[in-house]
């Protein structure tokens, strides 16, 4: 990380803002929270607090705030107790994904426990996360705090949120969701839609309509992505043809990572999870990185196909593999996800490491060894490739993933197996179809050149005067006024 924001300072200026942050669930909200958290402290010298609700949904999260607030004793902690306001989920939302249901708490919460948690703290701003949008915004107004709101993923994926509403109103109820001509930016195919919002019904469908309809009504937008990557969608934001009336938008990204936060190899050690090693042994730019994001397990014939593919494919790889939604669920040995032959053969050879334990990613993106990154597409996957300029071969499987792979293939930073199946698709993509393209893809010179020219790109928004350095500069100003 830069050395401004390596500095670990309790000092913070007289009439400093006192922004408090209000993240929903997950690491890949939690995660773009912190990286912001710690750009306006040590960055900008913002006074800052991080709503937290305890326990977190998964492990993973709990370590990462325990981290936070060990290496930045400066930002405060502010819990949001979830036992003053319980809600049965099992039975209003049976089989829900944990996640979306932890977003549900929080915002039935926040009108009755965020009030008292700004006040107290004294806020002078508050960025709600996107999944708290609607509930989080009355609350500010109520207490004249302005209100921000923080969209943790692409732009391209934020005109569709912001969008959304307006074609919904359009086409009427009981249509169908068909194509997405999002004003001023492009079409997005009824197959690249997240799969949830399909179902009217569905908790997260809900949840994005109403985000959708507030942001009008919020202070400030903020999204995790920088103009040079996706020019058409952060333009349309912010002349006003994706949805007129929107407030200013801040394009901020990529929020940089914190080296204070990762993970050391101790615990990994202790699990025999020594990818560090593993990965200094490797010739430059030889090793695929497979992942698949920190909350979504493939199922298991496709994960069989890929295990082939990637022994099919000749090349060395890093591959971590999650065997449930959320980590604390996830007791099976990987043997039994892969069988005892596969990890033999790829591990015994040394030509291949497969763990389930947590690995750096954002570490493992700027190592020599790492030349290529088969990944889901998260938006924090993508901006992690972009800072790191790893050609990316996207194989999105659900939710905003299929809209980012899309914003992947434009910029130049990787290429979307477009025919790959996602969740809800009956089709197993074949090892021999995974093999092929990975073998194509680690032969293709261009797109590595590519990929390092988004690197630069990246780089040049983030530096002292980059459009991104400004915009946040822009609005701990607003912060300010
Ligand atoms: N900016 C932005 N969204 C806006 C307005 C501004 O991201 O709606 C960014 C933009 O990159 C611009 C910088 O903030 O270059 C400074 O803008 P401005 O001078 O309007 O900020 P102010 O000084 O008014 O706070
Ligand atoms: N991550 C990591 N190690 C892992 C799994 C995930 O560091 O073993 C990080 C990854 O670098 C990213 C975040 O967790 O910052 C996951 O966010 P993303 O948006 O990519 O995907 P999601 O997990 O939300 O699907």
């Amino acid at each position: 990380s830069s050395p401004a924001l390596s500095t670990t300072s309790s000092h913070v200026p007289r009439g400093a803002p006192h922004v408090v942050l209000f993240p929903s669930a997950g690491m890949g909200h939690l995660v773009p929270f912190t990286r912001l958290a710690v750009a306006l402290s040590a960055g900008h010298g913002c006074d800052i607090s991080l709503v937290t609700a305890m326990p977190t949904v998964s492990s993973a999260e709990s370590r990462h705030i325990a981290a936070l607030c060990a290496a930045f004793p400066a930002i405060r902690q502010l819990d949001l107790d979830l036992r003053l306001a319980p809600f049965d989920a099992s039975s209003e939302f049976p089989g829900a994904d944990p996640f979306y249901v932890r977003y549900e708490a929080l915002r039935r919460a926040a009108p009755v426990l965020l009030g008292p948690l700004l006040a107290g703290a004294g806020a002078s701003a508050l960025v709600a996360d996107i999944a708290l949008a609607s509930v989080a915004i009355p609350v500010a107004r109520e207490l004249h705090v302005p209100c921000f709101v923080f969209f943790t993923a692409s732009a391209t994926m934020f005109s569709l949120k912001a969008y959304f509403p307006t074609y919904l109103d359009a086409v009427g109820a009981g249509h169908g969701v068909g194509d997405v001509d999002v004003p001023g930016v492009y079409r997005i195919p009824s197959s690249s839609v997240p799969q949830a919002l399909h179902d009217p019904d569905n908790i997260f469908t809900r949840q994005f309509v109403a985000n959708g309809r507030a942001l009008v009504t919020a202070d400030g937008l903020l999204v995790n992505a920088f103009h040079a990557m996706e020019p058409e969608a952060v333009e349309a934001l912010r002349g006003g043809s994706v949805v007129p009336g929107l407030p200013p938008v801040f394009a901020v990204g990529p929020l940089m990572p914190v080296s204070e936060l990762r993970e050391t190899g101790e615990a990994e050690q202790e699990q025999g999870n020594c990818y560090r090693e593993w990965l200094d042994e490797q010739p430059p730019r030889s090793v695929v990185y497979v992942s698949f994001g920190s909350r979504k397990a493939l199922p298991k014939d496709q994960m069989n196909e890929l295990a082939a593919g990637l022994e099919a494919c000749g090349h060395r790889f890093l591959w971590v593999v999650k065997g449930a939604v959320v980590d604390r669920d996830d007791a099976g040995e990987l043997s039994d996800l892969l069988g005892e032959g596969f990890l033999r053969r790829v591990q015994g050879q040394g030509r291949g490491l497969v763990t389930k334990s947590w690995v750096e990613q954002e570490e493992v993106l700027r190592h020599p060894a790492v030349a290529l990154f088969v990944s889901h597409c998260g938006w924090n996957s993508v901006t992690e490739a972009a800072s790191g300029g790893v050609p990316v071969l996207a194989w999105p499987r659900f939710a905003d993933q299929r809209v980012n792979a899309r914003v992947v293939a434009r910029a130049g930073l990787g290429v979307w197996a477009e025919q790959w199946s996602w969740e809800g698709e009956e089709a197993v993509v074949r090892a021999e179809e995974i093999a092929e393209l990975v073998m194509e893809a680690m032969g293709d010179d261009a797109m590595a050149e590519k990929a390092a020219n988004v690197r630069e790109a990246a780089s040049r928004a983030v530096a002292d005067g980059g459009t991104s350095y400004q915009s946040l500069a822009a609005f701990v100003r607003r912060c300010t006024a």
